[in-house]
This record gives structure tokens, sequence and C-alpha cells, in this order.
């Protein structure tokens, strides 16, 4: 669904259509906008995750420890949220798509 690894210095590419069965990913214009939800979600547990960890290793109770481990953890997890996101919203928040395994695997299948 994307070009090249998830961590790299290239810029995130995704391809417009699907390289074994040609399905289009943006479905209608805007479509990857609900991806934001899901994405935000994501940044949030990540976000609660690593203060809870900085205050159990550090009991530190400066604003700025936690301002940092915040900016730190966001800019780590981006990449990471930007692809996971629009795979979770194609996969299960989309009933219209189904995946099928047989195109994945480059098999002949039908597609769905
Ligand atoms: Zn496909």
């Amino acid at each position: 669904m994307f070009e090249g690894r998830v961590y790299g210095l290239k810029r995130q590419k995704m391809y417009e259509n699907c390289p074994h069965c040609g399905f289009k990913f943006e479905i209608e214009p805007g479509y990857f906008y609900a991806a934001m939800y899901v994405s935000y979600a994501f940044s949030v547990g990540q976000v609660l995750v690593s203060a809870l960890i900085t205050a159990w290793l550090t009991k530190s109770d400066s604003p700025w420890v936690y301002t940092g481990v915040l900016f730190f953890t966001i800019l780590v997890f981006a990449p990471f949220n930007y692809r996971y996101s629009r795979l979770i919203l194609l996969h299960y928040l989309s009933p219209k798509v189904s995946f099928n395994p047989n195109l994945a695997a480059g098999k002949e299948g039908k597609v769905v």
C-alpha cells in the first residue's frame, strides 16, 4: 500500500492504486481525512503511555520534561501513525472494502 519503509529519509508515499488488484485506495475525495481520527487515537494512547513511563522512571514534576517527551513521542510515532491509521481505516472501518488474501499472495483470485 505504501512505497518504501516506515522509517527512512524518503518522503512518505502511498500508491494510488493497489499494485495487486488495482483497487483505488482513496475511495472518495477526502476519504483519508477520517484516518486523522484513528491517528489521533493512536497519538493519545502513545502520549499517555510515554507520560506514565516518564513519570514512573523520573518521578519528575517539571512540565518541560513531559512537554519534551510528548513532542519526541509524537515525532517518533508520526510515520507509524500515518500508515497504520490508513490501514485500519480501510481494513476495519470501511465496510464496503474487503481484503482478498489470494490477490495479496499474487495468485489468481476474484476481485471482491
Ligand atoms: Zn489489492
